[in-house]
């Protein structure tokens, strides 16, 4: 096209298209879950402004706040359409290809070393799983501040934006078109598409809808029909005369023909999975719950959740969960972000999921949702920030938090009677076993930095602490542990703090104490620099 810009993908980003384009990763279907997961986002986004300025959802099909999915068999495209906030030429600009996010590099980083590419969306690069199934595709976007533009590519290194001048105008939003390559025609199937709604969409919050093709029975009158007239003018009969009349009628006069007909099908029903109630929700579902909201799409259950509702000054609905593993960046902007990995909505509408200071930083490794029904709805981010119920939110979380974690260590028995149970409980029990210890393996660091930051809940931490000891025998030790084995007339609790066990092993101090057959702890690592020890056993002390 002759109006069309041409543009160079970042670096990066190329090379990130590169390994996806080449790819042998044999899930494809990723890419739907990405799209519909922007799409809603879009749609997020414009519900928030709408809560200040009803103006900007427009109207008729316009406002319709919702995805739709269509299917062109003969083109081989499946384009994908929300009515979001859309994106201006910049926005198609900055956000599909010049600027590179910090989770480019770490992605292309993972693949080089064999990761999943399942866990694309974590990494805030999901739009491009496109070229999983495309060789071509196109970005139709119209913005309330803009005019409606085309972003296309093959994935040769460069995109084109063009003013959109062909198209049939969006209203607002974006259709994202998908020239599916020929390996990917299962795409083009209706039924494929449902069950990957299905499966990983489920839990979206906007209808998803999907232009469906059905071959329906029709019944049709038949050339006899005429004669109908005179019957009807019969006059007066009694009710059952009528009925048996028109039965009568109907078999000689119809018949049933074939014919395709399309509309719009709802895929998903947009149910709330934390308004619902606990006893309601099974696992499986909170588990693919986890998945959708946190972009976590391994093949870990969560370690746990907490589902609860507040009541009191401040009503919320929570649903808390513990991730399978800590994110690829979890500590690496740990001084400088309050972020927490909360997703807020008041009244069931999404307000932010970049919410400064609703969890403590230590606590940022959870994710969730907090649903407030306190909290206003028309105000401004800003504003809301300043709420007062965010304190007590806040603090009601916390608690939660650690409940949720202090069950899931009383939950690990490391050795339990098999007596009495039943096969079920021996195999959930089964499931149990080791998870504090993994749980520790990947999160402990934050329970350590909760000791420092958190002075009020410092002897619940306390009690999370594990380190293994002289006497641990290879396990991890709670500090109950240790003080139950201590020599009668023991005053103090022994660590000893190094790089590594191994070191701290050869230690000749540390041969003094167990020689006298004391326990001492092994502090090992980055963080358990004797500061930090001394005040966690100072605090488990009481002193
Ligand atoms: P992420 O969704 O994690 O930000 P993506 O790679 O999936 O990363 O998307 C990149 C960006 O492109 C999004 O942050 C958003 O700004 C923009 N975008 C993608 N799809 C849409 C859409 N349907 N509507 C509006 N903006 C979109
Ligand atoms: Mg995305």
């Amino acid at each position: 096209r002759s109006s069309a810009e041409k543009f160079e993908f970042q670096a990066e980003v190329s090379r990130l298209m590169d390994i996806i384009i080449n790819s042998l990763y044999s899930n494809k279907d990723i890419f739907l879950r990405e799209l519909i997961s922007n799409a809603s986002d879009a749609l997020d986004k414009i519900r928030f402004l709408s809560l200040t300025d009803k103006e900007v959802l427009g109207e008729g099909d316009t406002a319709k706040l919702e995805i739709q999915i269509k299917l062109d068999k003969e083109k081989k495209i499946l384009s994908i359409r929300d009515r979001g906030i859309g994106m201006t030429k910049e926005d198609l600009i900055k956000n599909l290809g010049t600027i590179a996010k910090s989770g480019t590099s770490a992605f292309v980083e993972k693949m080089q070393s064999g990761g999943d590419l399942n866990l694309i969306g974590q990494f805030g690069v999901g739009f491009y799983s496109v070229y999983l199934v495309a060789d071509y595709v196109e970005v139709v976007s119209k913005h309330n501040d803009d005019k409606q533009y085309v972003w296309e590519s093959k994935a040769d290194g460069s995109f084109a934006i063009s003013e959109d001048t062909w198209n049939e105008p969006l209203g607002r939003g974006t259709e994202i078109r998908l020239h599916l390559r020929d390996e990917a025609k299962e795409y083009l199937e209706e039924d494929k598409l449902k069950d990957l709604v299905k499966k990983y969409s489920e839990f979206i919050n906007f209808p998803i809808y999907l232009w469906s093709t059905k071959e329906v029975d029709v019944e049709v009158p038949t050339d006899e029909d005429e004669t109908s007239e005179e019957e009807d003018s019969t006059p007066e009969t009694t009710e059952e005369e009528t009925e048996e009349d028109e039965e009568k009628e109907k078999k000689p006069k119809t018949k049933t023909i074939k014919e395709t007909t399309s509309e719009w099908e709802l895929l998903n029903d947009v149910k709330a999975v934390w308004l619902r109630s606990p006893k309601e929700v099974t696992d499986e579902e909170y588990s693919k719950f986890y998945h959708s909201l946190a972009k976590d799409f391994g093949d870990d259950k969560p370690m746990g959740w907490s589902h609860f509702t507040a009541e009191g000054d401040v009503e919320f609905k929570a649903l808390l969960f513990i991730p399978p593993k800590a994110p690829h960046d979890l500590y690496e902007s740990y001084y400088n972000s309050n972020k927490s990995n909360l997703k807020l909505y008041v009244r069931r509408v999404f307000i932010s999921d970049e919410f400064d200071d609703l969890l403590p930083k230590y606590l940022s490794f959870l994710k969730g949702i907090v649903d407030s029904d306190t909290l206003p709805l028309n105000v401004s981010r800003e504003m809301l920030q300043q709420h007062s119920s965010l304190k007590t939110i806040k603090k009601k979380l916390i608690r939660k938090a650690l409940d949720m974690i202090r069950k899931l260590a009383e939950e690990d028995p490391d050795e339990y009677s098999n007596k009495d149970k039943t096969d079920e409980e021996k195999s959930e029990m089964e499931e149990k076993k080791g998870q504090y210890a993994k749980f520790w393996n990947e999160f402990g660091k934050s329970i350590k930095l909760g000791i420092i930051e958190d002075a009020t809940n410092r002897n619940r931490l306390a009690k999370l602490l594990r380190f293994e000891s002289t006497k641990s025998d290879g396990k991890l030790a709670s500090l109950d542990e240790y003080i139950s084995r201590m020599k009668s007339g023991q005053k103090d609790i022994f660590y000893i703090t190094g790089s590594s066990k191994e070191q701290l092993e050869k230690s000749p101090f540390l041969e003094r104490l167990t020689k006298k057959n004391y326990e001492v702890f092994y502090a090992a690592g980055g963080l358990s620099t004797s500061i930090i020890v001394s005040e966690i056993w100072n605090t488990a002390c009481g002193k």
